[in-house]
């Protein structure tokens, strides 16, 4: 079978919107018995997506904050051993942030503490907490006229920095995306065959870098259906069902093509 490796996002793609999983996990095994390492690839913290990380007993490297930070997992109890910091760093950006306090107004997340993060996003106190561990990203809300966000993208941009609306939050970081983070991994991971294919997968127009740095790139829907990555790709899957679910048709899928070409092909 061809060697491959899986770069997956979590939400909505191997996590459900609940944040259930339990759908994702035939294909999970099957990855675990052809020896197919399964990357996370996800704009959340190191912290949040850590736990996870160890609950699945992934000794696979994962991807943080968009691309900004890869954890050299290696499957130990402690999944603190080894990370490359890609973007720049949230000191960085938050001394830069208060150059233009006096002009725009904003809180960012180092503004609102883990109590405004909690009362802004619904999570409770452990959940904000780990969302606010960031290294290389700081999310803010936009408390100025809405006009002068162009003013303050300028600033931005002039730094060298990049400015990206989330679901609630705009966000700050260095030039790094999912797909940076996928070619990092492919060039600097030793355990990966140097022949072995890439899988990614998305369901987010945040994705599309990693799907288009994939050898073939999977499209799961949003829960309504929907399908918000518009992408050219040679080799595009897309799911049939959305979360979870879709997640694990996709694989099996994928996998059962590259089973059949080796029988056709010798
Ligand atoms: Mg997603």
């Amino acid at each position: 079978m061809t060697s491959w490796v899986v770069f997956s996002d979590l939400d909505g793609c191997f996590l459900n919107e609940d944040y259930t999983y339990q759908e994702s996990l035939p294909a999970l095994e099957s990855l675990r018995k052809h020896k197919i390492p399964l990357v996370l690839v996800s704009s959340k913290t190191e912290a949040e997506i850590g736990w996870l990380v160890l609950e699945l007993g992934l000794k696979s490297p994962f991807v943080c904050e968009n691309g900004g930070v890869i954890c050299w997992n290696r499957g130990s109890d402690s999944i603190h051993e080894r990370r490359t910091i890609l973007g720049r760093s949230r000191v960085q950006i938050l001394e830069f942030l208060s150059t233009l306090k006096p002009e725009f107004s904003f809180r960012s997340f180092a503004d609102l503490g883990v109590d405004g993060i909690s009362e802004l996003t619904g999570l409770d106190a452990v959940q904000a907490g780990r969302a606010a561990e960031r290294q290389t990203n700081e999310p803010l809300v936009w408390d100025d006229d809405p006009v002068r966000l162009e003013a303050f993208q300028q600033r931005i941009d002039q730094e060298g920095l990049t400015l990206t609306r989330g679901g609630r939050f705009w966000h700050i970081a260095g030039k790094v995306n999912k797909g940076t983070g996928l070619r990092h991994v492919v060039d600097h991971w030793e355990a990966i065959p140097k022949v072995a294919r890439t899988m990614g997968i998305g369901d987010s127009p945040i994705d599309q870098p990693l799907l288009e740095n994939a050898d073939v790139a999977v499209v799961i829907p949003r829960p309504s259906g929907e399908i918000l990555i518009q992408i050219q790709h040679s080799q595009l899957v897309v799911a049939s069902v959305p979360g979870a679910r879709g997640w694990a048709e996709a694989i099996f899928q994928v996998l059962d093509g590259s089973t059949r070409d080796e029988v056709n092909h010798g």
